[in-house]
């Protein structure tokens, strides 16, 4: 028999070797929890496709995001859904908009919680787009430069309203040099932005257009979020929005796209987020519904691998679960 000098299972033989050489470590300060905010709803509502995920009053919200801070999370990221859509997206800037009021909610019941909000436009306008829309003959365009200034708008209001971090998740070209400068110009220097960088237009987004009402009427968004085959225009995405003052970097979706996910991570060195989207939520939730797997097992090995992969934060709607299942 060969003498062998290595034998990598000599460190796997118990736990306490195991636990000693592991390299990735999840802990609730990894996790961020979106949260569904509406001015359409009485109470609390489930979204079919999302089990155990609801759509929340203000107040209901409030209460979640101080649930997920008692259970030692460090984040939770809003969505609005308002009562009024128009062609402007006048309710994503409103000052008694319904995520501002939940931004202000949520601070006076937890100011410690970091509090995160997604800006875009999809939730707020009739037709569903992230930007305003221009039909021209039997074409739609999804126009660049008006969008951005209803984004910055948007994100000066949630800003004004104590938000810590604002989040751009409608890939216009530009919007986060136009949100810093915004946001630096009304005295706001100190809110960061978590910029959705490399946001690819991914069929894994069904659920979430249920839970944010926000399905676009016509056409689809393929000529702002990106295509799912590129990954050098990723870096491109990346690194603009870098320079345009983003904090945070994000991918979306999580999984299939772990090598934009480590790529980003290691050229850039910024703090990178990815997306644990809505349609990765329900497939994995249908998975564990047929008895296919476990679903501590399978939510931690996908965590560890977001993780592993280069992820600093992970947004996801198993955070509070998550902030549980890795108590030390
Ligand atoms: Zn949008």
């Amino acid at each position: 028999m060969r003498k062998l000098v290595h034998r990598p299972r000599r460190l796997r033989q118990s736990a306490g070797l195991r636990n000693l050489v592991r390299e990735t470590k999840l802990s609730a300060h990894d996790f961020v929890l979106p949260l569904f905010v509406s001015e359409r709803v009485k109470s609390r509502q489930p979204i079919t496709s999302m089990p155990g995920v609801f759509q929340f009053t203000v107040a209901e919200a409030a209460g979640e995001a101080q649930r997920a801070s008692n259970l030692g999370l460090q984040a939770v990221l809003l969505f609005g859904i308002p009562e009024q859509k128009d062609e402007l997206a006048s309710s994503a800037y409103a000052e008694n908009g319904v995520v501002q009021q939940a931004v202000r909610a949520i601070k006076a019941l937890c100011p410690e919680l970091v509090v995160i909000t997604d800006v875009c436009l999809c939730e707020y306008m009739s037709h569903g787009h992230c930007g305003v829309t221009r039909m021209d003959g039997g074409h739609f365009h999804v126009l660049n430069d008006e969008s951005v200034e209803l984004l910055a708008k948007t994100a000066l209001s949630h800003a004004a309203a104590g938000a810590d971090l604002v989040a751009p998740s409608d890939m216009m070209d530009g919007r986060i040099g136009a949100i810093r400068e915004m946001l630096d110009a009304n005295g706001f220097d100190q809110t960061g932005i978590m910029s959705y960088a490399a946001k690819f237009a991914s069929v894994f987004y069904g659920p979430f257009r249920e839970a944010a009402e926000s399905p676009p009427q016509f056409g689809d968004r393929c000529s702002y979020q990106m295509d799912p085959a590129n990954a050098r225009e990723a870096l491109r995405e990346v690194a603009l929005d870098i320079e345009e003052g983003a904090d945070i970097v994000l991918v979306k979706p999580a999984l299939a796209y772990l090598d934009i996910l480590w790529q980003v991570h290691e050229r850039f060195g910024k703090p990178t987020a990815v997306y644990h989207v809505s349609g990765e939520f329900a497939m994995t939730k249908a998975g564990v519904e047929k008895g296919i797997f476990e679903e501590r097992a399978a939510v931690l090995e996908i965590m560890t691998s977001l993780k592993r992969a280069g992820a600093d934060l992970i947004i996801t709607y198993w955070a509070k679960e998550l902030a549980e299942w890795t108590r030390p």
